[in-house]
């Protein structure tokens, strides 16, 4: 059975991008009679922005993304990522790095003789096993292989933080998502959280990567970087523009309300279309 999800941080309001994001996972549940849950990534307290908590799953529910259950929270789940955490321990897969960043190698990779070493206070990272060839099919852009991958990435930070790489593949294992539907600006993330996958002896979910939105000089539109909130007041038209953007076919003018134009897109949707424009 199908099961697909949206994954939001909560670190602004909802953009045109993720809109797209959420749209395209919501449809491509939707479309395989599949559930679609929506779960916002609350693990970076740094960087929350408190009132998204409440404005991301408004905004869905405006553009008439209901999602299935209740709204999952990613930092309710600390025990599972700390029993995953010293799964991998015991399996010898992580080791503590007491580097910094300055002596950090290319990629941010720990290139020292951290893993020999036994003590000290560090970053917990997991190092991939040279049997490891990352790369699958993507739903969307077809066979992939990583144009780089560093030896050894962040599972846990120095701060203490679960790091977004560990959360997500563990959660998206953990709560049996089938089908991951995100922007291409998460495939580098892919391959690392697929490398967790299997250091853990669990098999990934399929993934596909949408086109990226990006602003009129190229560049990625991110809430951190202050992109424009989605105008909340006119959501038949940005769902509109969406399936436009993701090469859908559009819902004729008689589809008036945000069902209307739900119904039709669910029932027309055709991810392989998404990178034929
Ligand atoms: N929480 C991540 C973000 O907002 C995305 C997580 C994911 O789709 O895996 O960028």
């Amino acid at each position: 059975m199908y099961k697909g999800r949206f994954a939001p941080s909560p670190t602004g309001p909802l953009h045109f991008g993720s809109l797209v994001a959420a749209l395209a996972s919501f449809l491509d549940a939707r479309y395989n009679q599949g559930t679609w849950q929506v779960r916002l990534d609350d693990i970076d307290p740094p960087r929350h922005d408190r009132s998204s908590f409440q404005t991301i799953p408004d905004c869905l529910e405006q553009h008439g993304l209901f999602w299935d259950n209740d709204l999952l929270l990613q930092s309710r789940r600390k025990e599972t990522h700390e029993f995953y955490i010293s799964k991998l321990r015991r399996a010898g897969r992580i080791f503590t790095c007491t580097c910094t960043r300055t002596t950090l190698g290319p990629l941010g990779q720990c290139q020292s003789d951290c893993p020999e070493k036994r003590h000290g206070q560090g970053s917990i990272r997991l190092h991939l096993s040279d049997a490891t060839e990352p790369g699958f099919t993507d739903l969307v852009l077809g066979p992939q292989i990583p144009t780089v991958m560093p030896k050894n990435f962040v599972m846990k930070r120095r701060d203490g933080l679960i790091a977004y790489q560990l959360a997500t593949a563990v959660d998206d294992i953990d709560e049996g998502y089938t089908h991951i539907i995100r922007g291409s600006d998460l495939l580098d993330s892919t391959f690392r959280q697929m490398a967790i996958h299997e250091a853990l002896g669990k098999l990934s979910p399929r993934y596909g990567h949408l086109p990226l939105v990006t602003d009129s000089l190229g560049n990625k539109l991110s809430k951190q970087a202050g992109a424009q909130a989605v105008d909340e007041t006119r959501p038949v038209a940005n769902l509109r523009l969406a399936l436009d953007f993701l090469n859908q076919t559009s819902p004729p003018s008689a589809a008036k309300s945000v069902g209307d134009v739900l119904n039709f897109a669910t029932e027309h949707w055709r991810l392989n279309q998404l990178n034929q424009g």
